[in-house]
């Protein structure tokens, strides 16, 4: 069955799998006259997951890091929207299969993003939490909550110490970031919220398998990064690999367990396979090859943006990095040379043009590696913070999430600490 009311046109027709941060700025920037553009996305929504972590803190509401792709693509000329999974590629007859139903494309745009990687260990992934979603980022904070909810009501302290005690693994940005939060949280707010409770039982732990944190950056940034971390009470512990989790035991390749009913999982990331490539065609972390065009080595007229894809450039050998810069700005060049090479034109090849990597550990608090320079403390905080109010989408989440940065930032506290649960039944005292 075919996806239904697309029209048939004259245009060549772009279908883009994902809304993330490649598809959505190729959709924005593609000619609208001269292509039919077909969005297809899991969710209704674009999500700007640079911010999940305030989400799962409590620090944002989730509508204001996510926009309604409906909205972003009112009055835009050929342009449609189909809330659906992608399913399965025939790239040999040029359809694309989805839970709605299959369409035919002339260019295949594959910008499906990537997952977190549990390294094969099932008990790992059925107990932690994870924060690839707003969806998972709310799950999150419900779950905090809820713990410290019953811990409230558990009389053994060491099983209110497990309800308490948050372990994030993984010292990369979200786990750096996500670990600062929570230690601010844990300083600031819990406390006062939850007087009946002794907050040395709470400790808020690091682990990362390397021996430092944000391995990613530059040694000064990954030492900047790890003082603040201490500033915060946070307990990092390097060196530290976790080798099953079983909703309360964290167990420790060196032995000396810790108990959590909180594991935090942040430890890496792999993209999602789809029926249709052959196994031989992915490499390392699921990603796909292409050339400096984007486009896949295996399959014609199918390109690959952001995350999935994997380009090798002399300064990049082992691939461009899986950031937000490089999805927007292999889409922008997508976008031209789909253009060029329908105006018979030469296309241009994809360059990276690496604009530095920073992270915020907490306030006040942030470690920046710039082309140019490197610099912490409380001037690369105001960087971080401005670089992210831009790149949001829509003025009004912009100025929502500026208003809630200054009262928090005056106020010491946040008000979204609520436990909401999606509720199908007509009476809520019947749960
Ligand atoms: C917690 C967190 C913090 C981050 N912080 C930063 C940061 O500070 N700076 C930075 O530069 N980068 C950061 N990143 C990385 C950055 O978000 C990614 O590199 C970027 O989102 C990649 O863009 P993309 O378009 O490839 O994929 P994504 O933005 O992930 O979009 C993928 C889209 O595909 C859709 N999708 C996936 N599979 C299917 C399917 N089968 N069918 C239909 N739709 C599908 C998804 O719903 C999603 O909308 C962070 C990532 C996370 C998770």
């Amino acid at each position: 069955m075919k996806i239904q009311n697309i029209p048939e046109t004259d245009l060549k027709r772009i279908v883009i799998v994902g809304g993330g941060f490649a598809g959505l700025q190729l959709i924005r920037v593609i000619s609208k006259k001269e292509f039919q553009t077909v969005l297809i996305d899991r969710n209704n929504f674009h999500q700007f997951q640079p911010l999940f972590y305030q989400v799962a803190t409590a620090g944002l509401v989730p509508s204001a890091i996510s926009f309604p792709f409906r909205k972003i693509f009112q009055k835009k000329e050929h342009t449609h929207f189909r809330m659906a999974e992608a399913q399965k590629i025939d790239s040999e007859k040029q359809i694309l299969h989805t839970s709605i139903g299959e369409i035919e494309y002339d260019y295949l745009v594959l910008s499906m993003g990537a997952t977190t990687n549990f390294f094969g260990n099932k008990n790992i992934e059925n107990h932690s939490l994870v924060m690839k979603s707003v969806g998972q980022a709310l799950n999150l904070r419900n779950t905090i909550l809820e713990n410290y909810e019953a811990a409230l009501n558990e009389s053994a302290p060491h099983r209110q110490e497990a309800l308490m005690k948050i372990v994030v693994v993984g010292g990369g940005p979200t786990g750096v970031e996500l670990a600062g939060a929570l230690a601010e949280m844990k300083k600031f707010i819990l406390p006062k919220d939850y007087p009946e409770l002794d907050f040395d039982l709470m400790s808020v732990y690091l682990l990362e398998g390397s021996s430092r944190v944000l391995a990613s950056m530059s040694k000064n940034a990954s030492t900047k990064a790890l003082s603040y971390l201490n500033e915060l009470n946070v307990d990092v512990r390097l060196n530290t690999i976790v080798t099953d989790y079983d909703g309360e035991r964290v167990a420790l390749q060196e032995g000396d367990d810790l108990l959590s009913k909180s594991l935090i999982w942040a430890a890496g990331i792999s993209c999602p396979r789809i029926a249709g490539i052959p196994e031989e065609n992915y490499v390392h972390g699921n990603r796909l090859p292409v050339n400096e065009y984007n486009e896949s080595l295996q399959m014609p007229n199918v390109f690959v943006l952001g995350d999935q894809a994997y380009q090798e450039e002399a300064k990049f050998p082992a691939g461009h990095p899986q950031v937000a810069q490089t999805a927007i700005q292999q889409a922008k060049l997508l976008a031209k040379n789909l253009l060029r090479n329908k105006n018979g034109k030469k296309r241009l090849a994809f360059h990276y043009n690496d604009k530095g990597f920073m992270a915020t550990v907490g306030r006040n608090l942030a470690v920046a590696d710039l082309p140019s320079f490197r610099f912490s403390g409380f001037f690369a905080w105001l960087i971080w913070m401005f670089i992210h109010l831009m790149s949001i989408v829509g003025v009004k989440n912009r100025l929502l999430i500026f208003v809630n940065w200054g009262w928090n930032y005056l106020t010491y506290d946040q008000s979204l600490r609520l436990l909401i649960r999606p509720n199908k039944k007509a009476n809520d005292s019947e749960e």
